[in-house]
């Protein structure tokens, strides 16, 4: 197999390559998160030493103009000076107290005040804590068990939720995960994404046993799909009339998709609003800091004051809340203005380079999230994801690595774009996609 692009010049991956070595012995697949093992795109990861705004520095001393942005939270680019700031100043104080603490009220406030029907949140140290956590208030509140998902759709690694999950397991095209209970599985009904009429027929025969629906409020984990018109509006209809939650998980468009999330972005009404939410990535500025919120009725049914039990030795970590708090205040109108310049350019540019080089592809938009699925028509839920030329975003992957372009490494993910991609970062990203392109559409 041979994936060397045209017009690059020759990059040494030698320490690269004896870190994965060296992590290969004591850490499984050398990777702490499978999709970083490059497993579905093949060669070896590059170890990243440093990085600041839009590039990454590798061990080998390579530079990348960074496409993954830790898969969304460098909204602002890395080591942006004033969450820097934050960070320091915070960690100056102290690193965790296990006692409440300013820093974390400061940032509930922020995320309370950004997401208009949000009342109340409460701080976890990532997504899946937040959706593992939202489902068991969903099901306490109802006192029902049975969840419903959506194939493609990934909302973290909890046993309920990885059945037909995205992101990593759309990756590897895994059946879905072992180690998980068939009970836990069997309290799971999984529909496909946008399809209203599959979730009338699974609430018209187990209604009553239904907890909640839990949705990626615009799906990222199968690349980006976004809801038909009408398809989140048909979610609350459905769930009201039969007394289950709708949980909707803004851990990737929260406050990228705009200042609040990808609902906020729609203009979804009140009474269209989910019952819980969660986020992530973006609201921990690169630290490991999530949330989940929603009604105060429902938020009430938590440890301490009602009978669902939730905690975490660091969850509200002062120095995570204040590189979080950072981050947010951070994204401002012009953040947000140019995350959409650069995801234009970008994804036009790609578009155009693969049209150039005859590739099928369709390029799909979440606000600022895109991603390019290599087959034609429009993509509106995981067999249609599925249903994609994954060698050839093999191809085209390699060749934007070694012209200095860093994507995520797989076909089933958003790609993502920082406010700090200046025009020259732009630049380089549009200079390298013709070549991809070509090798794109030049099977091995
Ligand atoms: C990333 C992600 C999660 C999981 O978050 P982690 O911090 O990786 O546990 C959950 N839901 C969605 C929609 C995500 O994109």
């Amino acid at each position: 197999m041979s994936t060397e692009p045209t017009a690059a010049p020759t990059q040494t991956t030698t320490a690269s390559a004896t870190l994965l070595d060296r992590a290969s012995r004591v850490i499984p697949g050398g990777v702490n998160s499978p999709v970083r093992a490059f497993r579905a795109v093949g060669g070896t990861p590059r170890f990243i030493a440093s990085a600041t705004g839009p590039w990454l520095t590798d061990a080998d001393g390579n530079r990348y103009v960074d496409l993954i942005c830790s898969w969304g939270p460098m909204i602002l680019g890395h080591a942006h000076p004033s969450v820097l700031e934050a960070v320091k100043d915070a960690a100056a104080q102290g690193f965790s107290f296990g006692t409440p603490s300013e820093n974390e009220v400061k940032l509930a406030e922020e995320i309370v005040s950004r997401v208009a029907p949000l009342e109340q949140v409460r701080l976890v140290n990532s997504g899946t804590e937040a959706t593992m956590s939202a489902l068991r208030l969903a099901r306490g509140y109802t006192g029902r068990d049975v969840v419903v998902k959506f194939a493609g759709c990934y909302h973290g690694h909890v046993d309920a939720l990885l059945a037909s999950a995205g992101s990593g397991i759309a990756t590897f095209a895994l059946p879905d995960s072992a180690g998980v209970p068939r009970s836990s599985a069997g309290e799971t009904i999984v529909l496909p994404y946008n399809d209203l009429g599959a979730l009338e027929a699974a609430f018209a025969e187990r209604g009553h046993e239904i907890a909640a629906v839990i949705t990626e409020a615009a799906a990222g984990n199968m690349g980006v799909v976004p809801p038909a018109p009408g398809f989140t509006e048909g979610l609350r209809r459905v769930t009201a009339a039969h007394g289950a939650l709708l949980i909707s998980d803004e851990v990737m468009t929260g406050f990228r998709c705009s200042a609040s999330g990808w609902l906020g972005r729609e203009g979804v009404a009140p009474s269209g609003a989910p019952d819980l939410f969660t986020f992530g990535k973006v609201m921990g500025g690169g630290f490991p800091t999530a949330a989940f919120g929603g009604r105060a009725d429902v938020m009430a049914l938590l440890a301490p004051q009602g009978p669902v039990y939730q905690a975490g030795t660091l969850s509200g970590n002062p120095v995570a809340s204040a590189a979080g708090l950072a981050t947010l205040q951070g994204c401002t109108p012009d953040v947000y203005e140019r995350l959409d310049t650069v995801a234009t350019a970008i994804a036009g540019a790609a578009s155009e380079a693969l049209t150039a080089a005859s590739v099928p592809h369709t390029v799909q938009w979440a606000g600022s999230m895109f991603s390019v699925f290599f087959r034609d028509g429009e993509v509106r839920d995981y067999d249609d994801a599925r249903d994609q030329d994954s060698a050839a975003f093999r191809r085209f992957f390699h060749s934007m690595l070694a012209q200095g372009v860093h994507l995520p490494p797989s076909a089933f993910e958003s790609w993502f774009v920082s406010a700090s991609h200046d025009d020259a970062a732009v630049s380089h990203v549009l200079d390298a996609l013709p070549a991809a392109a070509r090798a794109a559409g030049t099977p091995d």
